[in-house]
């Protein structure tokens, strides 16, 4: 659940730098190789930058990825200054008059529309541009998809009413408002749903092109992209699996076999770097309340608000220490369910509940595995005032 070269580094540690998030760029690469080797050679592979956008992480993906998916004004300056020249998407909701300029004054290689308004709040933007580069447009469609497919999602953003993208029927009214402006329509975006595995992904993406073809043809817009999203699932619960990356890439293959003409894109983020980051920390007190074994670690969910978003217990590695040097007994917890909760006032500051353990004691490290993704970023960082963890990119 820790690779070698993170264990050691973590175990080298001096207390002081904790807590720590540890990244092991070397595994990362090799998983970002491993998952464009399972991907059918036309296939495009752009990295959804929320997921982690740390600068080595941008770059460390940059050999195996076609792009990266941005979903922000402060993402896309980001990543164009981490990884110049290479080609972004831009998405999300609710995006301003000032962030879509700055996308054209970047020049973003496309533009994932996701309404009639913000379509024409780009034309008009585009119009006043000074040369005759058309922007290139995907519309995004929040397109039905089958009862079945989205049933094990963990967060589904599409198939329902909800404010991501187009409604099937508004897409058909995007395209006379792209008529005669400087807006070129190139095809289709859909990320209906995030936590699905490879033969629900094959399922939706099957619709999703199926759509995309339905309505190019209709259109006569010609060869088409086709993005059918991100949301490879992952599974907390079983740190060592991973998504099934050579069935989705057979499945993929079996996809455009079957739409000539169509080039498939996927942007996944969480899959990608979930499993190359460790939140450590160690066991600062512990103690049983009413019959139960809590240890309170240093730091907690405002460093990684993961396992509260998600309400799942995270993984963990406890990694022993042996120094104590207090004339006290060393608190511990042996052989029995352990609650891990962090430093806030709050009992939703909870790591992990009710967890057997071999053996815990104060002054123990504990290694959090899947915190490459959608962890220090998506936490409340200024809560209680704690000190920052230290973060480590290793080679
Ligand atoms: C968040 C997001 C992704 C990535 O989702 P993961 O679950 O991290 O793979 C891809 N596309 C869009 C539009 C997103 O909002």
């Amino acid at each position: 659940m820790i690779t070698p070269r993170a264990a050691a580094h973590v175990t080298a540690l001096p207390a002081g730098e904790l807590p720590a998030y540890v990244y092991d760029l070397t595994a990362l690469d090799e998983h970002a190789r491993a998952v464009r080797a399972a991907l059918p050679a036309e296939v495009e592979l752009h990295y959804a930058a929320k997921a982690n956008p740390a600068p080595d992480i941008l770059r460390a993906l940059a050999p195996h990825v076609t792009g990266y998916e941005v979903s922000s004004g402060g993402e896309l300056a980001h990543v164009r200054e981490a990884v110049p020249g290479l080609p972004l998407a831009f998405g999300g909701p609710g995006k301003t008059e000032a962030e879509l300029r700055l996308a054209l004054e970047l020049g973003v290689e496309r533009l994932h529309v996701e309404s009639e308004h913000e379509l024409r709040l780009l034309a008009a933007l585009a119009d006043e541009l000074p040369g005759t580069a058309p922007v290139d447009v995907l519309l995004r469609v929040n397109l039905p998809v089958g009862d079945g497919d989205l049933g094990g999602a963990a967060l589904a953003m599409g198939g329902r009413p909800s404010p991501f993208g187009l409604d099937p029927r508004r897409a058909e009214a995007c395209v006379p408002l792209l008529r005669g402006r400087r807006l070129r329509l190139r095809g289709i975006h859909a990320h209906l749903a995030s936590g699905l595995d490879a033969p629900a992904q094959l399922a939706v993406a099957g619709r999703i092109t199926a759509w995309a073809r339905e309505f190019g043809d209709r259109h006569g817009l010609g060869p088409m992209e086709v993005n059918v999203g991100g949301g490879m699932a992952v599974d907390y619960a079983r740190p060592h699996t991973r998504f099934d990356w050579a069935a989705y890439g057979r499945g993929l293959r079996e996809l455009a076999g079957r739409h000539p003409g169509v080039t498939l894109r996927i942007e996944p983020g969480r899959a990608m770097t979930v499993h190359a980051g460790w939140y450590v920390t160690e066991v600062l007190d512990l103690k049983h309340s009413h019959g139960e074994a809590f240890a309170v670690l240093r730091g907690g969910t405002h460093h990684m608000r993961t396992p509260a978003a998600k309400g799942h217990d995270h993984p963990f590695t406890v990694l022993p220490t042996e120094e104590w040097d207090r004339p006290w007994p060393r608190p511990a917890a042996l052989d029995e369910p352990v609650t891990l909760s962090g430093q806030l006032c709050t009992p939703k500051d909870t790591l992990a509940a009710r967890v057997p353990v071999a053996e815990l004691r104060v002054g123990d490290r504990v290694a959090f595995a899947m915190a490459g993704a959608y962890a220090w970023n998506i936490s409340h960082h200024e809560f209680l005032m704690h000190p920052a963890p230290t973060f480590h990119f290793l080679r």
